[in-house]
């Protein structure tokens, strides 16, 4: 069997989702199961809502909502002919909005959006894309059969950002879907949507729909976990920032890995993982293009010897730089650094070590204060906000000499912050302003991809 995981853009309007049908229908001797995002817009719209909503604006909450469904219906009318059809499915989602309205209107009269109440709402949209596409598909006289996500996508109790339980996952997934792809059936579920032990939905975070699809694809071991967006592969940094970006062929999970903890969108940074661990092959696809060839991420590509193979950024990072004297030939006080920020649940992505300094950098704020307070107690701190992080990644990194040197010259009129070569020695990574980013990536991409080369590694977006 295969998983299908098609994003918002590929599912935002009737067309689009006519297309995704016609990509499904092409796999189905393959056993899919279509893993669907939300339309495109509609889980912003959503958890919009809910914030216009706590911040006592029903009215307009009530409206987001009611054009949500307005752009619902224009999909279903204009993909599915049969009138019947469209006025059973508008029947069945109007409870679903009302549902909506109602939370809503609770929001609204206490004030407070919970992290629960935010995943009740943002869930309804894979809810509403993936009956759409299932009864379409049933329309077109295809054996579609619409699978609820969270009878088997079992998570902990982190709404939000939910914890995947994988042993309860593989049990259920297989108990549920393996019959029905044995009878044959297109199986319709929704990514990014879970439920915790008690049946309460929950999310795995923004962009998790990629996750959900590997996650499902390790639990029934498929030959192939394809994910569907709207650029032809993990190209050579994100387009939007260089638009001269080329399509890798192949590259290795590790690559993508790095690529997709470090900022590109085009995977979920957790999507590699469950297929690591079947060493099952993912490949990103242009569900607008669906001709083309993608991107496949195996365990071992063949060797090339191009050193870099893409570059991603974050923005929206924090510098936190802790000095002490103490730490001269100290021992434990790293650990004493540590323990501060794991007190306060706060991942830490790049660290950089001095004699007397620590410079961390992290992605979230919501506790820098307490942080710092206790980081103060012991140490001098001080914190640099709005930077960002550009990471330049290729297995063949390690094994090259010069690539750091080529990436300074490339980087000659950037004021670096802090330096990191990763652990794994696949890729470096620098802190920067973040208002540098776009200069750094292009100038960099600029020095690794837009000169010739001569490998047939890379493929400019628009071939086939
Ligand atoms: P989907 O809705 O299909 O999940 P996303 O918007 O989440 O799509 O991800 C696709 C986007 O990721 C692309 O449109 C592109 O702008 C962005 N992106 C960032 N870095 C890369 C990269 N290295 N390769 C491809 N796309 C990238
Ligand atoms: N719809 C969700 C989001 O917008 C999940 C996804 O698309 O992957 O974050
Ligand atoms: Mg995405």
């Amino acid at each position: 069997m295969i998983v299908m995981k098609f994003g918002g853009t590929s599912v935002e309007d009737a067309k689009s989702m006519q297309t995704v049908i016609k990509i499904v229908q092409k796999e189905q001797a393959r056993q899919p199961v279509v893993v669907l995002s939300a339309i495109s817009g509609a889980t912003n719209a959503l958890l919009k809502a809910g914030r216009t909503a706590q911040e006592g604006n029903l009215n307009d909450a009530i409206l987001l909502l009611n054009n949500l469904l307005d752009r619902h219906v224009t999909v279903m009318e204009n993909l599915i002919d049969d009138r019947s059809t469209v006025q059973r499915l508008i029947a069945s989602f109007k409870p679903q909005f009302e549902e909506l309205r109602n939370l809503c209107h609770g929001i609204a009269i206490l004030g407070e959006l919970t992290n629960r109440s935010l995943d009740a709402i943002a869930s309804m949209g894979e809810y509403f894309s993936s009956q759409i596409l299932s009864e379409a598909m049933c329309a077109q006289g295809l054996p579609a059969k619409w699978v609820d996500a969270r009878k088997f996508m079992i998570t902990d109790d982190q709404f939000v950002s939910a914890v995947p339980q994988f042993d309860q996952i593989d049990l259920k997934t297989k108990e549920i879907i393996s019959p029905l792809l044995a009878s044959k059936k297109i199986v319709i579920t929704q990514g990014f949507i879970g439920s915790n032990s008690k049946g309460i939905t929950t999310t795995l975070g923004r962009g998790g729909s990629d996750y959900s699809a590997s996650i499902i694809g390790a639990a029934l071991d498929a030959e192939e976990i394809q994910i569907w967006t709207d650029v032809d592969g993990v190209l050579t940094a994100d387009p939007r920032i260089a638009p001269a970006a080329q399509k890798l062929r192949i590259i290795s999970f590790r690559e993508a890995a790095e690529l997709a903890y470090f900022g590109a969108k085009v995977l979920h940074p957790s999507t590699i993982f469950p297929a690591v661990k079947k060493d099952i092959p993912v490949v990103v696809l242009n569900s607008k293009r669906p001709e083309n060839t993608g991107t496949r991420i195996v365990s071992r590509p063949p060797k090339t010897n191009i050193p870099v193979k893409s570059i991603a950024c974050k923005r929206g990072i924090t510098v936190v730089n802790v000095q002490s004297l103490r730490m001269l030939m100290a021992y434990g006080f790293l650990e004493s650094i540590f323990s501060v920020f794991n007190k306060y649940e706060t991942p830490v992505d790049l660290v950089s070590t001095s004699e007397v300094a620590v410079s961390l950098t992290i992605d979230s704020t919501s506790t820098l204060d307490k942080i710092i307070s206790e980081l103060s107690t012991f140490a001098e701190v001080s914190v640099l906000e709005n930077q960002g992080i550009v990471c330049i990644v290729g297995d063949q990194m390690r094994s090259t000499a010069g690539v750091a040197d080529q990436i300074f010259h490339a980087l000659s009129e950037v004021n670096l912050v802090m330096i990191s070569q990763g652990a794994s020695e696949i890729n470096m990574s620098i802190v920067i302003d973040a208002s540098q980013i776009d200069k750094a990536v292009q100038s960099l991409h600029k020095h690794f991809f837009e000169a010739v080369i001569a490998t047939d590694m890379f493929e400019p977006v628009g071939g086939k």
